[in-house]
């Protein structure tokens, strides 16, 4: 029998149906690759008995003709998410070992179809990173190794200090990693300003952002309330929009969502392009762009030609002041957020001589250093006397960004194409210390379309020179990412699959 980890979400699926396998099987193979995988610190906190209940419990299910549209699909749950009874705790200290008495909704969707929870996934601190090096339980490794690596120097420095291994992107790394190191058949992710997109193109899978307000925010621990997205990270197209079927959904307990039917993402997939209108902006052919990302930009181009649409130059004029807004957007609503963070109501709490000192005590031994730079610098664009010169500014910067996109929409055009990320993956240790400002140009192309609200889909386009992949990314009208599964799986069916060979 092949590697039941390997396969596909969709492949594993047939097999259910098939009775090739039961749940139990397929769940069984994804703990012991998981266990046999610790090193790469995709997983902060393991579920096998609970794994193994669910799956059996959808054995049953199945054998009682009661099958959900993912049953019996085990999947790895971002620690962002909270699942009621299982610590969850946003890769951060200050939730210590925070159990919730809720689940939340996205997740409430998926177990209600049938899917198995593995365990929780690392991420960064919060959600607030591009490496998952800001996580505070360390760093997660990118299953892939650049094709010229010696494997026993990978596995050397897997048990030391992994300085020369490469990230897996961020925030989502654990649920990158996992999903391309076939520890999960798809992960649970979050995105405020790039953390689906950015870890799918380091890591070779596939990630939506889904259109604000698409999937409920509900039990997720929030970042920057309003860019905050919920969304899946898969090994193919087809399996990012069977699982967007079961995450996405109108629910009462949060106000941004949005109440519209949710389609049957997966039709979508494999459905002719044949003239739609992509847009090409010229504004994201940034400075010093590696040729390398140029190439698979045109190449990404060229494909979707060949299968009828058509291509155009278009302009969004003000692309170049998304990322200095959104990093004073995001950790303002972030330093809002975190302010529930104080010891009294959860996790950790350092007592002190009074209650303002408990507070201080409590904050300063439990969030990390770059959440504690988000609330510093939320708090001072929010002050008085810099809320107009920055955080109003940033809103209506915001507004002139999201106009550029519904210009481009009403003058024709489907979608647009943009490189994922400026680079492939960097290593550990290589950016984290280095100027932040460094690790924010990460986000380059990805945060104009938290900041416009719009769908996203990052996947894979060709590899770079050391045999690393590269992403693209399909940028949507509101609501429409069904025309981004059909353009993405034409790109897809092209590339192909960019897999990890394993090595750890
Ligand atoms: N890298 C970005 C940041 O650090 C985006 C993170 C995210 O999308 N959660 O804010």
């Amino acid at each position: 029998m092949t590697d039941l980890t390997s396969l596909t979400l969709t492949e594993a699926r047939k097999g259910l149906v098939d009775k090739t396998f039961t749940s139990v099987d397929l769940t069984k193979a994804h703990l012991a690759a998981m266990e046999a995988a610790r090193p790469l610190n995709a997983y902060v906190l393991e579920t096998p008995e609970k794994a193994l209940a669910m799956a059996a419990a959808s054995d049953a299910r199945r054998t009682k003709g009661e099958a959900g549209r993912l049953e019996g699909i085990p999947l790895g749950i971002k620690d962002l998410f909270a699942t009621e009874g299982t610590r969850t705790t946003a890769s951060s200290n200050i939730l210590g070992n925070f159990i919730p008495k809720y689940e939340s909704t996205v997740t409430s969707q998926l177990w209600r179809d049938g899917a198995v929870m593995l365990g929780k996934l690392n991420n960064d601190e919060f959600a607030m990173g591009s490496s998952n090096e800001t996580s505070a339980f360390g760093p997660v490794v990118n299953p892939h190794l650049p094709a010229n690596w010696d494997e026993g120097k990978a596995r050397a420095a897997l048990g030391g200090d992994k300085k020369g291994l490469l990230v897996p992107g961020g925030s989502s790394g654990g649920s990158s990693a996992a999903v391309a190191a076939n520890l999960c058949l798809g992960a649970t992710a979050t995105d405020t300003g790039g953390s689906i997109r950015q870890p799918a193109a380091f890591t070779g899978t596939v990630g939506i952002k889904p259109t604000y307000g698409r999937c409920s925010r509900w039990g997720i621990v929030a970042f920057a309330s309003s860019l905050d997205q919920a969304g899946p990270i898969a090994k193919t197209v087809r399996d990012c929009a069977a699982l967007m079927t079961s995450m996405a959904g109108h629910d009462a307990k949060d106000s941004t969502s949005v109440d519209i039917a949710v389609p049957d993402f997966e039709a979508a997939v494999g459905k002719s392009v044949a003239g739609k209108t992509i847009g090409i902006p010229r504004e994201y052919r940034v400075e010093g762009m590696p040729a390398e990302i140029e190439a698979l930009w045109k190449k990404g181009a060229e494909m979707l030609r060949a299968a009828g649409a058509k291509v155009v130059d278009i302009s969004l004029p003000h692309t170049k002041y998304a990322l200095p807004a959104y990093y004073i957007v995001a950790p303002a609503e972030a330093s809002s957020n975190l302010a529930r963070y104080d010891g009294v109501r959860y996790g950790v709490r350092v007592p002190g001589k009074d209650i303002a000192d408990l507070y201080e005590k409590t904050r300063a031994a439990g969030f990390g250093r770059e959440v504690k730079r988000r609330i510093m610098i939320g708090t001072y664009v929010l002050s008085a006397g810099y809320y107009d010169a920055y955080y109003l500014r940033a809103q209506k910067i915001r507004t002139l960004i999201k106009r550029d996109f519904e210009l481009a929409y009403a003058a024709g055009v489907d979608a647009i194409l943009t490189p994922a990320t400026p680079s492939a993956a960097f290593g550990i240790a290589e950016m984290a210390d280095a100027d932040p400002v460094q690790m924010y140009l990460n986000d380059v192309f990805t945060v104009t379309v938290n900041m416009a609200g719009l769908p996203g889909l990052a996947l894979p386009g060709g590899t770079d020179e050391r045999g690393l992949p590269l992403g693209l990314q399909l940028i949507g009208r509101p609501f429409d990412e069904e025309t981004l599964f059909s353009l993405g799986s034409v790109i897809e069916d092209q590339v192909g699959r960019i897999t990890a060979k394993r090595w750890w």
